[in-house]
């Protein structure tokens, strides 16, 4: 029975009798204790009526006694004796509680960097050789496709094989979710605290879900602040940065800024054709360096998407006795160039904004601090952000080799005072719209 014995249990009859002696009654010794699984110790009365007396009456006198012979925070909680209807089936949560679901491909040795990725990345790496310590909590955002989940789940393969007795929970927003309705439900949520709370590192992936739901949101503060009191590493993924979250309520997105908040942005050509030659090797496919390019050229939304169209030359390819070459690609994927906007340049950003502000693009790019070259420069920078796929470091670069902080807290600045700003938000989207009058 776990590592609670029949000692112990008559220690907890001991001291209910001794502490509440109006409650305790002589067929208290034949109760079974059960097992002590989860924080939660189960005990069997012998009938229906004393199993009602106890749960009605008992629970916290039998709770308080047990949290002080075993010197934790456990539970006791009463099972109805055999009579009473078929025992439930186990809790989902305790269920798979031993293994965590990672995909053995989600490593760190199958990840490509770039400068799209490279931030979150190295910030993955950072935690996995000292969670709890570095960035806690860590929080990775970007839109779909574009690695949060291979990252998260390279980070938790990691810690794992530096430190394998690490007890991790990698988990989907929609599976704490659904864990936590059924906790509600079944009246265990004290074993869902215990599950989620004891844990060295709580890996979430897109948080986004959990937005609209308030008493899962309320659950998971709590859940948040054990771990992170207790310097246990926390971190999440979503589609977006906190603070763009609808209706995710202030504190929590104070408390995601707290650590590290990264963002993923879409991978350039050179990334997608080494993402390419990777996710070949991993399958032992040769892909000659002309089809890499070719998809990688053709495919350029999402890497999910590109693993998708190598896919299908792969698949084709067996129709030609698994040779490859650009006809097959060709043919698999169609060598349609899609109509390509132009990309949006600094330069271009630039004639917009010193046009609106009256100010010169040299000064913009200088290192004068005056509110009035300062305000533009912001607005220069969110919309770099905004419109390019530059890095952090990049845009930096092109206003006088700010670092990325500053680009990050410009482009900050300017989104939340957008909000409160009606005037500034209409000079923004007039802006964009000169930028990009396409779409
Ligand atoms: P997200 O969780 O952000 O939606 P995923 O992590 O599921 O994206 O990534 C989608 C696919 O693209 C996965 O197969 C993943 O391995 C791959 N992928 C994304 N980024 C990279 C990268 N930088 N290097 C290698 N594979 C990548
Ligand atoms: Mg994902």
């Amino acid at each position: 029975m776990g590592n609670f014995s029949d000692r112990s249990w008559s220690d907890v009859l001991v001291h209910v009798r001794n502490h509440r002696p109006e409650l305790f009654r002589s067929w208290f010794n034949n109760i079974e204790p059960v097992d002590l699984q989860n924080g939660v110790i189960r005990a069997r009365p012998s009938t229906r009526s004393h199993y009602e007396y106890l749960s009605r009456e008992c629970q916290s006198a039998f709770t308080e006694a047990a949290q002080h012979v075993t010197g934790r925070l456990v539970t006791v909680m009463f099972e109805e004796p055999a009579e009473g209807p078929e025992p439930e089936a186990p809790l989902s949560f305790e269920e798979d509680a031993d293994q965590i679901k990672l995909s053995p491909d989600y490593r760190f040795e199958h990840f490509v960097t770039g400068p799209c990725n490279r931030l979150a990345h190295a910030a993955c790496i950072a935690v996995a050789e000292n969670p709890g310590r570095v960035y806690n909590p860590l929080f990775v955002h970007g839109s779909v496709g574009l690695g949060k989940t291979h990252l998260l789940q390279a980070t938790c393969h990691a810690i794992k094989d530096r430190q394998s007795d690490a007890r991790i929970l990698y988990i989907s927003c929609e599976t704490f979710v659904n864990h936590f309705i059924e906790a509600v439900e079944r009246g265990a949520v004290h074993q869902f605290r215990y599950h989620y709370r004891h844990v060295d590192a709580l890996v979430i992936d897109d948080i986004q879900f959990l937005a609209d739901r308030e008493r899962t949101r309320e659950e998971f503060f709590h859940t948040f602040n054990t771990l992170y009191q207790s310097q246990k590493q926390i971190i999440i993924s979503a589609d977006e940065s906190p603070a763009n979250i609808p209706s995710l309520e202030e504190r929590l997105v104070s408390r995601f800024n707290w650590g590290l908040v990264v963002r993923i942005d879409a991978p350039c050509l050179e990334v997608r054709m080494a993402i390419l030659r990777k996710k070949a090797r991993l399958r032992c496919v040769e892909l000659p360096e002309n089809v890499v390019h070719h998809v990688a050229a053709n495919v350029t939304g999402n890497t999910r998407e590109l693993e998708g169209a190598l896919l299908k030359v792969i698949a084709l390819s067996q129709q030609y006795g698994g040779v490859i070459n650009l006809d097959v690609a060709r043919q698999a994927i169609g060598d349609h160039v899609p109509d390509q906007v132009k990309p949006i340049t600094i330069t271009d950003i630039l004639n917009v904004v010193t046009a609106h502000f009256g100010v010169r693009a040299a000064d913009l790019q200088g290192k004068r601090r005056s509110r009035s070259i300062a305000f533009p420069r912001q607005v220069c920078m969110y919309l770099a952000r905004e419109l390019t796929s530059l890095s952090l470091e990049e845009i930096g670069g092109y206003f006088g080799g700010r670092d990325h902080t500053t680009v990050l807290h410009a482009a900050r600045t300017i989104s939340e005072q957008k909000k409160r700003d009606s005037e500034l938000s209409a000079t923004l989207a007039g802006m964009i719209r000169t930028l990009r009058p396409v779409d």
